[in-house]
C-alpha cells in the first residue's frame, strides 16, 4: 500500500540514536511531518536497553585507547546528555545516576601508560581527573585493594565525570519529549523496513506492507545503515565484524565504576567495573567479546552479515585487520572465557581480580541475558578499525552505525544531522536554543 503523507525526514531505527534525533528534530526545527519506524513493538529493545551495554556516559577521561581528537569530541558530546536530564527536568528520575568512576592501572607497564597518556592530553583536557593515593582508593574502593598482593604496584585516576545511564529510558523519554510537541509524528513501530530507493519527492522506502514517502531519511539502525547504505551502491569500502559483548557479574564489590588501561590503538575496551543502574545489589564485569554469526542480537543472521560485510571477502579481512592490530591475543583469550565451567576460572584469573583481588571462583557468574553485539566498522582499502561511530551521506540520506559510545555522543550525532539536513532541505534549525537548553553555562 502506497502512503499519500509526504514526510520531511523518517528516522528508521528507534534505539537511542533515533530517538534523539527524533527529539532534536521535534523540538529544535520548524519541520512539520516525522516519522519514527521500528521493527520492534517497542523503542530501544536492542542495544540501547539496559541490559545491552555498560549503561557508561563516555567522555574519554577513563578510555586511555582514545586520540586526543577522539577524547575531545566524545567529552563535547557526552555533556549534552546532563544538559537534556536539566532541560527535561528529569534530575532525580533514576534515568541518569552519577556515581564514582576510577581508572585503574596495574603493573609497571600500565602505570607508565596511563602517566604518558595524561602528561599528553588527558591531564589539560579532563581538569577534574586526579592520581589518587592509595589511602583514599582504600576509603572511597576498599576492594581495588583487599587481597591485592603487596608487590603487584597500582596507579589509580579518579575522574569526575562518572555517570549512569539507562539508555533505554532515555530513548523513551526523548520520544515522549518529541509527541508533547504537538508537532505531526508518527510512530511506525512493528515496521521493517526491507527496501528504500529514490522516488517521488525525494525517498520511498518500503516495509512488507506499505511504502513510506519522505523527502529525506536517516537510518539509525545499527549495522542495518551499512545494509542500506550498500543496497544504493554506496559505502563499497566500508565492512563490519560483529563483536558480541557479554558480561560476567557478581554480587556488588565495587562502589562506582572501575575502567582499566587499555593501551595503545586498541579497538576495544578493556574489562571493567560497573554497578547496574537498575540493580544495585550486583556488580557486572565486561564486555567479553564473542564472535557471533548474527548483526543483531539473540538473531542467527548469517546472510544479513554477509551482504553487509562483503561475504567470503570478510575472512581475509578480518585476517588482515586482527593481524594489524595485533588483536589475536585479546580475542583468543576472550573466546575461552565462553568455554563452559574453564571460561569462568579463565575470566577470573585473567581479568576479574586485577579489579577485585578478593573475588572467588563462587562469587561470579555469566550474566545471562546481558550484553549485546557492536558493528565495529573495517575500511577495507584502508584496513583500518573504527574506534566508534561511522557516518555515512548520501543527498538527503544519512546512515549512522553507532557502536560504542553511540549512545554517549546520541544527542551529538542527532545535532550534526539536524545541521546536514536543514542545509539540504532548507528547514530551520534552532541552533541558540539547542545550545541554551543542552550546553548550559
Ligand atoms: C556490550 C556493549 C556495551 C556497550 N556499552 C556502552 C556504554 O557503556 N556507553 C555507550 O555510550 N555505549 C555503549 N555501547 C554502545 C551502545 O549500546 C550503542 O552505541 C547504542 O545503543 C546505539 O544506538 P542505536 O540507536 O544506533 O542502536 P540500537 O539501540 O541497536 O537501535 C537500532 C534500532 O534499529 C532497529 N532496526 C534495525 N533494522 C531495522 C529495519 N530494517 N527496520 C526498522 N527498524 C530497524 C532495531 O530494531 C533497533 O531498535 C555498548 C554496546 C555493547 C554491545
Amino acid at each position: 500500500m502506497g502512503d499519500k503523507k509526504l514526510y520531511d525526514v523518517v528516522i528508521v531505527g528507534g534505539g537511542v540514536v533515533g530517538a534523539a534525533l527524533l527529539y532534536t528534530l521535534s523540538n529544535y526545527t520548524d519541520l512539520k511531518r516525522i516519522a519514527l519506524v521500528e521493527k520492534q513493538g517497542s523503542i530501544a529493545s536492542l542495544n540501547s536497553d539496559w541490559t545491552s551495554n555498560s549503561q557508561t556516559l563516555h567522555f574519554g577521561d577513563v578510555e586511555t585507547n582514545y586520540t586526543e581528537e577522539k577524547a575531545l569530541n566524545t567529552n563535547e558530546a557526552a555533556k549534552l546528555i546532563p544538559g537534556y536530564e536539566k532541560s527535561a527536568g528529569l534530575s532525580g528520575s533514576g534515568m541518569i545516576k552519577r556515581c564514582q568512576k576510577l581508572l585503574l592501572a596495574v603493573g609497571d607497564e600500565e602505570i607508565e601508560y596511563a602517566e604518558r597518556w595524561y602528561r599528553s592530553f588527558a591531564g589539560r583536557l579532563y581538569k577534574g581527573l586526579k592520581k589518587i593515593g592509595i589511602a583514599e582508593v582504600k576509603r572511597i574502593e576498599p576492594n581495588l585493594i583487599k587481597g591485592r598482593d603487596s608487590s603487584e604496584r597500582i596507579a589509580v585516576y579518579k575522574s569526575e565525570t562518572g555517570y549512569m545511564v539507562d539508555y533505554g529510558r532515555l530513548a523513551k523519554s526523548f520520544v515522549k519529549n518529541s509527541k508533547s510537541t504537538g508537532k505531526e509524528i508518527d510512530m511506525l513501530l512493528n515496521t521493517k523496513i526491507c527496501a528504500f530507493g529514490e522516488g517521488g519527492d525525494g525517498y520511498v522506502i518500503k516495509s512488507a506492507d506499505r511504502a513510506i514517502r519522505c523527502r529525506s531519511v536517516v537510518f539509525a539502525t545499527g549495522a542495518y545503515g551499512l545494509y542500506f547504505a550498500k543496497s544504493i551502491g554506496i559505502a563499497g569500502d566500508l565492512s563490519i565484524i560483529a563483536t558480541g559483548g557479554g558480561f560476567f557479574k557478581s554480587k556488588k564489590v565495587l562502589n562506582g565504576k572501575v575502567y582499566r588501561v587499555q593501551m595503545g590503538k586498541m579497538p576495544f575496551v578493556a574489562v571493567h567495573g560497573d554497578p547496574d543502574i537498575n540493580d544495585p545489589s550486583v556488580t557486572r564485569f565486561g564486555p567479553i567479546i564473542y564472535l557471533p554469526l548474527g548483526i543483531e542480537k539473540g538473531e542467527f543472521q548469517p546472510l544479513d552479515y554477509a551482504k553487509i560485510s562483503g561475504g567470503i571477502g570478510l575472512i581475509p579481512t578480518s585476517i588482515k585487520v586482527l593481524d594489524k592490530y595485533n588483536l589475536y591475543g585479546i580475542i583468543s583469550r576472550h573466546l575461552s572465557y565462553s568455554i563452559p565451567l574453564l571460561g569462568k576460572k579463565l575470566f577470573l584469573d585473567n581479568e576479574a581480580v586485577k579489579l577485585v583481588p578478593s573475588l572467588k571462583y563462587s562469587d561470579i557468574s555469566h550474566a545471562e541475558g546481558y550484553g549485546g553485539i557492536s558493528p565495529r566498522i573495517v575500511n577495507r582499502r584502508s584496513m583500518t578499525l573504527n574506534i566508534g561511530e561511522e557516518k555515512i551521506r548520501k543527498g538527503n540520506a544519512i546512515f549512522n552505525i553507532s557502536p560504542s559510545p553511540g549512545a554517549s555522543n546520541s544527542l551529538a550525532i542527532a545535532e550534526s544531522d539536524a545541521i546536514y539536513l536543514s542545509k539540504r532541505l532548507g528547514f530551520k534549525f534552532n541552533r541558540d536554543k539547542f545550545n541554551r537548553n543542552l550546553r548550559p553555562k
